[in-house]
């Protein structure tokens, strides 16, 4: 498992792309956007983070005949029962963008005071070494904060102007890539993926 060289990612959001890449680039392991591969997006039409994480690394390993990454994430808020959780991406219907999800969600919680805002990433990253892989690697991370009255910030992906870490005290969107790599979910769950790697 220590000698992956090449991983396809099983992603076509250019932001966790670019975060992936950044993290798992300086470690000699050559990270694959499955677009490379003309490999497309499968419907992601499990009920967690984990159930959909495989599903897609397993499609881009069937179709690619290579090991797989695959990252399933969203964002969780209290207020709203965990919502939009696993729907993240699609939060205000089939044609969302990060623009539309994010108005969505600050006038479903519009009246709601800063106390009752508290909201969650997760992160759900799975490697699998072959399309049949029966003890694929499942690595998870999460990231506290709350959710903002309005936007502040330009970096990142989603739904990270309207995030407030916890642990950084400022919107996900006003911290620079190493900072963000270093504490989110997604770079904690990639910190266990790598110490799973040995
Ligand atoms: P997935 O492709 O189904 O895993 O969708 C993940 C969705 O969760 C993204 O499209 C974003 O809306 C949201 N998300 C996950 N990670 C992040 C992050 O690091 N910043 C902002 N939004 C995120």
């Amino acid at each position: 498992m220590t000698q992956l060289k090449d991983l396809v990612l099983a992603s076509a959001n250019a932001g966790k792309i670019r975060e992936l890449q950044a993290m798992l680039g300086g470690l000699g392991i050559n990270i694959i956007p499955q677009q490379q591969l003309a490999i497309e997006d499968i419907e992601e039409t499990g009920q967690s983070f984990v159930e959909n994480a495989i599903l897609k690394a397993r499609n881009a390993s069937e179709k690619s005949g290579l090991p797989a990454i695959a990252d399933d994430s969203g964002l969780e808020v209290d207020f709203l029962n965990g919502a939009p959780g696993i729907y993240s991406a699609r939060f205000s219907g089939e044609a969302a963008t990060e623009q539309s999800n994010i108005d969505k969600l600050l006038e479903l919680l519009r009246d709601v005071p800063t106390s009752d805002r508290r909201a969650r990433y997760q992160s759900v990253i799975v490697v699998m070494r072959h399309q049949t892989d029966p003890t694929p690697l499942i690595c998870q991370g999460s990231w506290e904060g709350h959710i903002a009255f309005a936007r502040k910030g330009t970096e990142g992906f989603g739904y990270d102007p309207i995030f407030i870490a916890e642990d950084a005290h400022c919107h996900a969107a006003e911290l620079d890539k190493a900072t963000k790599n270093r504490i989110s979910h997604r770079g904690k769950a990639i910190a266990q993926l790598l110490q799973d790697l040995g």
